[in-house]
């Protein structure tokens, strides 16, 4: 056990950290171009909160979460998604006071007992965006925009986005009585799931992933012919809006977020070819759950997605193995007092933005060469005792093999030219 980490969790390595790396810097480079700042909020927070925003009667709450109690007694819980956390630093400085909209990313680890596999652990990442205080449709907009440039900016393709409407709470009432009307005779054909949840959340019904459930799903009534003005202007909005940048959709009439707080907007990206469920980044509006966790009557809308799907649809389409990160000057000592050295002048290199690496435990000139080698390091320092009495050092070109002495004292010279590609 001791040697084992925790199922589902993952260790990310150093060969896999570059990969991590590039998703990272494309999630903030698009961030900053649509206008958005980063909030980083606490991995743990008051279970409450979650019960509250993300809601009782989900997966997530009834049977998901890292739920303790910390020394004080407390009931603690490390998050199982992002939004909750978001909406309630946004309440708690009162940013509601200042001016809107309020656009917030965040990237980080989250938390939730699943079954593990292919690309899902239960220690996650997610990036995820939310954007507060305007209910105006050029928003979800922007954020889907922003979405879809930042799955495309990592190299997904066969890329397709998935829309609807949910509604809201004068509409949506409306729609869950005629599902019900539906459903209720077809009790028995349901899942089990399903039969439990057909009272409490008959909007759920409709994205259940078994057969039967799918096809009853199929011949439900459509929320679409349940909006209320209000939603239909606001959707029909959303559509002219993405129509002008660009963006093709699909209506999926069956893509439901179940909860009261959602409402108008829901929306996937989906991928082919990453699976059964292809869906690499999901989001909606949800104009009430600002209001649900104790703050005043705000709209929102955000979305999140897994950066572990992502991490595997980019490694199946490169191919394994991301590249390191790469090795300018590689220090080679022979002897104690030229070990000694070299630390001094390593350092001094680095200061200037090389990247120096050296071999250590006085091992032979071969054996070091080999480590440069390994590393994929364009030059050798080799200061052996004979050079480092004449305050020399030996410069060797690891792609060209070919090698020259220079004075010691001009070695940061020569890196800054050599930077430069004025190199010698
Ligand atoms: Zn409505
Ligand atoms: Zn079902």
């Amino acid at each position: 056990m001791l040697t084992q980490r925790p199922r589902g969790m993952h260790d990310i390595l150093p060969q896999e950290a570059s990969l991590w790396h590039e998703i990272e810097e494309a999630a903030r480079r698009i961030c900053a171009r649509y206008g958005f700042s980063e909030v980083r909020t606490p991995i743990l927070e008051h279970t409450e909160l979650f019960q509250r925003g993300v809601g009782e009667n989900t997966d997530i709450v009834e049977k998901e979460m890292y739920t303790f109690n910390d020394r004080g007694g407390r009931s603690m819980t490390l998050r199982p998604e992002g939004t909750a956390g978001a909406v309630r630093a946004y309440v708690e400085h009162k940013f509601y006071g200042g001016p809107q909209p309020v656009k917030w990313f965040y990237l980080g680890p989250m938390f939730r007992y699943e079954r593990p596999q292919a690309g899902r652990q239960r220690q996650f990442h997610q990036f995820g965006v939310e954007v507060f205080g305007v209910a105006d449709p050029a928003v979800d907009a922007e954020v889907i925009a922003l979405g879809l440039d930042f799955v495309e900016d990592i190299g997904l393709k066969g890329l397709r986005l998935e829309l609807n409407s949910v509604g809201c709470s004068q509409c949506r009432p409306v729609y869950r009585e005629r599902l019900l009307a539906y459903y209720r005779p077809l009790r028995e054909q349901l899942c089990e799931d399903c039969q439990g949840r057909l009272e409490r959340n008959p909007l759920r019904l409709l994205d259940c992933k078994r057969e039967t459930c799918k096809a009853l799903a199929q011949r439900a009534p459509r929320i679409g012919e349940a909006l209320c003005d209000e939603c239909r202007a606001h959707d029909e909005g959303l559509h002219r809006h993405l129509d002008a940048a660009g963006i093709a959709y699909e209506i999926n009439p069956r893509l439901v977020r179940g909860l009261d707080y959602y409402t108008r907007t829901a929306f996937e990206v989906v991928e082919e070819g990453i699976g059964a469920q292809g869906t690499v980044l999901g989001g909606g509006r949800y104009n009430g759950l600002v209001e649900e966790l104790g703050g005043p009557s705000v709209p929102g809308i955000g979305f999140a997605a897994g950066l572990e799907r992502l991490i595997l649809a980019l490694e199946q389409r490169r191919g394994e193995g991301a590249s390191e990160a790469g090795v300018d000057v590689f220090g080679i000592a022979l002897g104690d007092e030229a070990s000694v050295e070299l630390t001094g002048w390593l350092r001094r290199l680095r200061a200037l933005g090389c990247r120096a690496e050296r071999g250590f435990e006085g091992k032979s000139l071969k054996a070091q060469l080999k480590a440069a080698d390994r590393l994929g390091a364009r030059w050798a320092l080799i200061l052996g005792e004979e050079e480092r009495r004449r305050g020399v050092v030996i410069v060797k070109d690891l792609t060209g093999g070919e090698q020259r002495e220079l004075p010691a004292l001009e070695l940061e010279s020569w890196w800054k030219e050599t930077e430069h590609g004025t190199g010698r």
